[in-house]
């Protein structure tokens, strides 16, 4: 789930550039750190630490390692608690074989049983040492067919790292469900569950598909598949550089990513916008435009704040492009019995593209005959190559566990989408015209909302002691509404729930008092009028509002406690915008009670387990 790095050259001592690596990986969230490495005497030293890795290095610092070979992880607990004994990298019970390892062993219970038969004793109570175990008792004097044999029997999601103190010069990766991507340095190889810990080193990758794995030593590198046959991989360039993933003088990632939404949202529809046909192109689609157009149905599949998008790509796509579309989590698609009609297209939303639950939602709808079209932000994740077309939302390196610019760069592709299926359908095109050109202003208006920051942040700040919080929306901004709730809760712990406004009154309405501030999303839009009613519910029963409206718009104004204004845009639009406020309220809010921000507690960047 969360960072494995892995390194091995001829000379150098890896240590640094397994911790620096570590930190790279750092925004995924994790509770525990550690790495190993095989020393210049041929023994294996180990040092982990319960905690953040500014307490790995102090311990590092205290009792050095060094060594050019060696592995290094940030863990996201799944079986047994957060603790030292627990962290990675798990070694087997004769101490040679270190391995570091993301995702979740299904059948851990019988081979941890199977293996206490043989005699093994365990001492932590991961699945992962299971598979140190396992790789242990396969092991005949070479790694990489240790691996492979032990992987036979392995049921479940992985994606490892492993060295071994009889093979000094060695590095072995396997991935199944879980990224794993080869490094390819001047002197040296890496592996990691992700690029941003390699790019200091080196831009050229291989992508690991399910089921391969790669054995590196200081002289090369070749990959296999987990049954040993041979495979050529193509390397590909890593395009974005380490000052992507630097704060740029913010004192969060969050606030630093909150404010490239107007560049983020502008390389979301940069290209594939036609002013003169008021139409949308997207070179992933191209080869899928007509089975799009004639589909009777769209199910989009996501988690998270992606199934938010996905919510309002709903109403997007029905709206213009008059497709019948239905919204569904990943979890529950890939467990129930979906029906599949031929011609039916799924859109999978996942801004990591890894989402593993996302993954085997993709792979159940693929099996039942859908064309399936992904939105994904992290380019070459496995979403991206497995799917059968898609459009990258361009957002950038997104760092931040709580998902903002991610969120409105889908936003910006599902429009597009919209645009050209409706183009092909009932709009015109002086209405294509009148919606690109609605579409170009959005990253100026982006621009107007965030120059309110400080008013923003001052409601944020005086809000910040509530412990219960309701967001309200219709219409295109009822999905916003959820998404103002989520990012709340993610970030400041505190409670908040998303609600369609009419509903209010059937049930959230008992909770209402002067201690329940209300979200109201209320711009100009059809739904204005209604809105105002929801507020004067609130009103009547003592209910304190904040308010986000149309600029000049007075009678929210008059009833509303706070108010933040948001530029006037199509409707269908409006949510790229007025969730922007939602995001700077969570994020001050969080700041205010002292939270970490950017690795809220319990939570994962890129969610790889189920
Ligand atoms: N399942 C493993 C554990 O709990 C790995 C968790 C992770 O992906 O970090 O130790």
């Amino acid at each position: 789930m969360c960072g494995i790095i892995g390194c091995v050259t001829r000379s150098r001592d890896i240590v640094p550039v397994l911790i620096e690596g570590l930190k790279r990986v750092e925004y995924r969230g994790y509770d525990s750190a550690g790495i190993a490495a095989i020393e210049r005497g041929g023994e294996l030293g180990i040092r982990k630490v319960e905690g953040k890795i500014d307490k790995l290095v102090a311990l590092v610092d205290e009792h050095p390692i060094e060594g050019p070979t060696g592995v290094g992880h940030t863990r996201w607990a799944t079986h047994g608690v957060p603790s030292e004994l627990n962290a990675h990298p798990q070694t087997d019970a004769t101490g040679k074989i270190a391995l570091v390892h993301n995702g979740i062993v299904e059948n851990y219970n019988a081979l941890r049983r199977s293996l206490e038969a043989k005699g093994y004793a365990f001492r932590s109570e991961t699945d992962t040492e299971v598979l140190a175990n396992l790789i242990s008792e396969n092991y005949d004097g070479n790694l990489e067919a240790a691996v492979q044999a032990a992987f036979a029997g392995v049921q479940g999601a992985y994606g490892i790292a492993v060295i071994c103190a009889d093979e000094p010069g060695k590095l072995v990766g396997a991935r199944n469900g879980s990224p794993l991507v080869v490094g390819i340095g001047a002197d040296a190889y890496y592996v990691a569950s992700d690029v941003a810990a390699l790019v200091r080193h080196t831009r050229d990758v291989v992508y690991l598909d399910d089921l391969e794995m790669v054995v590196a030593t200081p002289d090369g590198f070749s990959t296999t598949t987990l049954e040993n046959e041979d495979i050529t991989k193509d390397i590909e360039k890593v395009t974005w550089n380490i000052d992507m993933i630097e704060k740029n003088g913010f004192p969060h990632f969050m606030l630093k990513e909150i404010f490239e939404q107007e560049r983020t949202v502008q390389d979301a529809m940069r290209g594939r916008l036609i002013a003169a046909a008021g139409d949308a192109i997207l070179g992933g689609l191209r080869d899928h435009r007509r089975a799009l157009q004639n589909a009777e149905r769209i199910i989009i599949i996501a988690c998270g704040t992606s199934w938010h998008s996905a919510l309002i790509g709903e109403y997007m796509i029905e709206d213009l492009g008059r497709i019948s579309v239905e919204v569904e989590y990943a979890s529950e698609f890939r467990y129930r019995n979906p029906v599949i009609n031929p011609g039916d297209i799924a859109i999978v939303i996942s801004q990591s593209g890894e989402t593993l639950d996302t993954l085997a939602a993709m792979t159940e709808a693929q099996r039942r005959g859908a064309t399936v079209i992904g939105i994904v932000n992290v380019v070459g994740s496995t979403i991206a190559r497995q799917s059968d077309g898609g459009v990258y939302t361009h957002a950038g390196l997104e760092i931040g566990v709580a998902s903002t610019k991610a969120f409105t760069s889908q936003l910006t592709v599902l429009a597009a989408m919209a645009l050209m299926l409706g183009r092909s359908r009932d709009i015109s095109v002086t209405e294509g015209r009148q919606i690109v050109r609605a579409m170009e202003a959005i990253p100026g208006q982006i621009a107007e909302i965030l120059s309110r920051h400080e008013s923003i942040k001052d409601i944020g700040t005086r809000y910040a002691r509530h412990t219960n919080f309701l967001y309200l929306g219709r219409g295109y901004n009822f999905p916003v509404a959820l998404e103002g709730a989520l990012k709340l809760k993610e970030i400041s712990y505190i409670h908040a729930e998303g609600y369609p406004a009419a509903e209010m009154k059937h049930g959230p309405i008992a909770l209402i008092d002067e201690r329940m501030p209300v979200v109201v999303i209320a711009p100009q839009d059809a739904f204005y009028e209604k809105i105002l009613s929801n507020m004067q519910e609130v009103k009547a029963r003592g209910g304190r509002i904040i308010a986000i409206t149309s600029e000049g718009d007075d009678q929210v104004e008059k009833m509303a406690d706070d108010v933040i204004e948001i530029p006037r845009t199509l409707p269908h639009l409006t949510p790229i915008l007025s969730v922007i406020p939602l995001q700077l309220l969570a994020y001050h809010m969080a700041v205010e009670r002292d939270c970490h921000v950017d690795q809220p507690r319990n939570l994962a960047k890129s969610v790889t387990v189920e």
